[in-house]
This record gives structure tokens, sequence and C-alpha cells, in this order.
């Protein structure tokens, strides 16, 4: 049975450390680990967790304790995750316009990097030649994801090198004798179909025998998850089993067997993150039942960012008789959760919870319209701790210095 909690517990969870919440849950993340590593136990491939995901810092060393690598997207996660005890062979840079200076810090940490820009590939051989092997980020030009803000493989996207500037990549590896150890793609976030990542490898498989070094192909992350009943999640069996027959027919030129490479953000954390609130107002209109909860998108901005479909429960009345609902946040701009939901009978100090809240929640959230930040608690084991204190009003002055 899948791992949950119960809306009891979670109820219990709010009146003990307060809303508005994000609950993490450590079974769930183990739960999704393990389907991953059992999908995969017949190929040679190795997860490393996207972690801009989520990253409080108990999330990372328990992720690390499951026997994950990690993906980091700034210098500042490669940080964290040396703090929570990767070791830096472990800890992937996968760089998207970022200074030079930072590629030669990562260099420095002993980081693996992945480059997406042909300038920065050129500086790396300038200084560092064949000293230090790296990894080339490529936009393969296709199209997959969600929806277009969270699709990165397409031919109008920013991110990657695209395959058809491949001559250029070579003639830079050429000249500065660069190692290139791996090739790298991410199409986008929440991909259903797995043969999208069939597409990726022929894209790569096309160029892999210009590279004489080639150890990894990284498929990047993406896997998507089900937010509503009925929702298509990437099929992580025939996942695993498309991408074997791939790689069985197509054999590394260089003789060497390939090692596969996946970035999985949402798929290991989405799940197990609830976020808790508290309903400040219910107000009726004639256009709408609005119900306005202690939050907004200044805490959970993917409803309005990408149009989200969070679920909504309300499990003060898990009894009480449905109605529809615009569920609304307190901050000044709209920053509507959901429209026309729903949801059991809500009055005013009811807690709602919003599932699926642990990717992409409370990494995105902001001080706007100066609220403060939510705490994070982890359950794991039965256990509830708080790792996270919630901001208190001198957060919002810490860094200001007062000139006037
Ligand atoms: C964001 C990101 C991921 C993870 O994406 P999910 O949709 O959360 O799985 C993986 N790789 C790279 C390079 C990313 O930027």
């Amino acid at each position: 049975m899948s791992q949950s909690i119960s809306n009891q517990y979670l109820n219990e969870l709010g009146e003990q450390f307060g809303t508005p919440l994000y609950i993490y849950h450590g079974e769930k993340i183990r739960e999704q680990w393990l389907k991953l590593k059992q999908a995969f136990s017949g190929n040679n491939t190795v997860f490393f967790y996207a972690c801009k995901a989520l990253t409080n810092i108990n999330i990372l060393k328990y992720i690390r304790s499951l026997g994950a690598n990690i993906d980091c997207s700034s210098i500042y996660e490669g940080r964290l995750a040396l703090h929570a005890g990767f070791a830096p062979n472990q800890i992937l840079y996968t760089s998207n316009g970022i200074s030079f200076s930072e590629i030669e810090e990562a260099k420095n940490l002993g980081l693996i990097i992945n480059i997406d820009s042909l300038s920065n590939l050129k500086k790396f051989g300038q200084k560092f030649g064949s000293s230090y092997p790296v990894g080339v980020r490529l936009r393969p030009n296709i199209m997959a994801g969600g929806n277009l803000k969270i699709s990165t493989g397409h031919d109008k996207s920013k991110f990657g090198i695209p395959v058809t500037q491949i001559d250029q990549v070579l003639e830079i590896v050429r000249q500065y004798g660069l190692l290139v150890h791996d090739l790298h793609i991410h199409t986008g976030s929440e991909i259903k179909d797995a043969h999208i990542f069939v597409k990726g490898i022929e894209v790569l498989f096309d160029i892999v025998p210009q590279f004489n070094d080639l150890k990894f192909i990284d498929l990047g992350g993406g896997f998507k998850v089900s937010y509503k009943q009925g929702d298509i999640e990437t099929d992580i069996s025939l996942l695993a089993s498309e991408v074997g027959k791939a790689f069985a027919s197509h054999p590394n030129p260089g003789g060497r067997p390939l090692q596969v490479w996946f970035e999985p953000g949402k798929f290991l954390v989405s799940e197990s993150g609830y976020f808790l609130t508290t309903v400040n107002v219910v107000k009726e209109t004639p256009g709408a039942c609005f119900v306005s909860v202690d939050s907004g998108f200044n805490h959970l901005i993917r409803p309005m960012f990408y149009d989200a479909y969070h679920h909504i429960d309300n499990i003060s009345n898990p009894e009480g008789p449905f109605r529809k609902y615009t569920v609304v946040g307190n901050i000044c701009e709209t920053d509507t959760f959901a429209w026309d939901r729903e949801i059991n009978e809500v009055r005013e100090e009811d807690h709602l919870v919003f599932r699926n809240a642990g990717a992409y929640g409370f990494e995105m959230s902001s001080n706007f319209n100066s609220r403060l930040r939510p705490a994070e608690v982890l359950v794991l084991d039965g256990r509830p701790q708080l790792i996270r204190k919630r901001e208190t009003f001198q957060d919002l002055l810490r860094n200001q210095l007062e000139v006037l």
C-alpha cells in the first residue's frame, strides 16, 4: 500500500506546529526511491536527486541515506549537498547560463559539471584542457513536458547547446583536448510518455560516436507524478525496459558500456509533501464562494505560475457535504489556488490540506507582502520533527541596512 499521512494526524500536526505548515513524509520518499531502484535494477543506472525541488538539509541527508546521488542547479545547492554529506563525485552540477567563475568554483569543489554553452565550454577548455572531465548539456529540440514553462528541450528553449551546433562543440573539444565523459539532455518536467526519453536517446546516439571518452548518458529528470485521480504518471517500469532496449540496440561504438543517469526531482518528493493551511474567511458572493486561507502564492506558487492542480481536502470536516469553492490566499494580489473546486463544506478555522506539495512548494516560496515563510516538519518512523522554524518579524529585517 502506498505510504501516506492520515487526515487526523495532519490535524494534530497543525495543532502542534501551527499553520501554514509544510509536512514531508520520509517513508513516501523512500517508496518512490525504491520504485526507481527496482524498475531499473537490471540496468546500469545511477540516480541524481534534482534537489531544486526541495533542499531542506534534512531531506538532502535522508535522500543521501537512501543511496542517491544529487543534481544541483546552483553552486549553493552544490555546497548544501556537500554539507549534507554527499561526496563531491556524487554531486552533479548541471549549469545553465551561469558565470564561468561559478564553473571554476564547482571544479575546485570537485563536482561533476555539465556545461550548457559554447562560450563556457571554450573557457573551460582554455583553462583546464584535458585535466578535468566535463559533461555537455545538449538541447535535443524535442517538445515535451506538462506545459511550455516547464519544457526545456524544444528549439526555442534557452537550455543546453542545440544538437544542431554539435560541430562547434566538437571543434572546441578537439581544440582543447577536452575529456567529455557525459552527454546530458533534460527535456522538461511532467513527461508522461516513456518514449520521449527514447527519442532523446536516439538523438544522443546519433552523436555518441564522435565522443571518444564517453562513460555516461544523462537523460535528465521530468518523471510525472499523479496530481489528481485518473492522472497518468510516467510508467517507470516501461521506461526502464524501453531505455534498456534502446541502449541494447545502440552499443557504444567505443565498446565500453555506457552508464545511464537520471535526475528525478518531483518524482521523489512531490507526493511526500502536504501543505497545511487554516481558513481565515469564508466569503459568500453572488459569483463564487471564496475561501481565504492563511497563505498565498508567496508560499505555494505552482497554481498561479503553472496552472498546476493541487488536490485540496478539508480535513476538519471530511464528512461535510460537498460544495463548490474558489480557494484563494490572503495576499494583495490575485492568488487563486483553485477555481470552483468541490470540497467538503468549509467553515472558518478549518484546516485545508494541499496535496503533492513536496516539490517546488516551500522551495519557491517568498516573503511577498512581507509575510513570513512557513515552517517545515519531517515525519519519519512515525515521529514528527521540526526541520525549519517558522520565520519571525526579525527575519524580514535581518539583511536590511537602516541608513535613514
Ligand atoms: C529541474 C531539473 C530536473 C528535475 O525535474 P523534475 O521535473 O523535478 O523531475 C532534472 N534535471 C535538471 C537539469 C533540472 O533542471
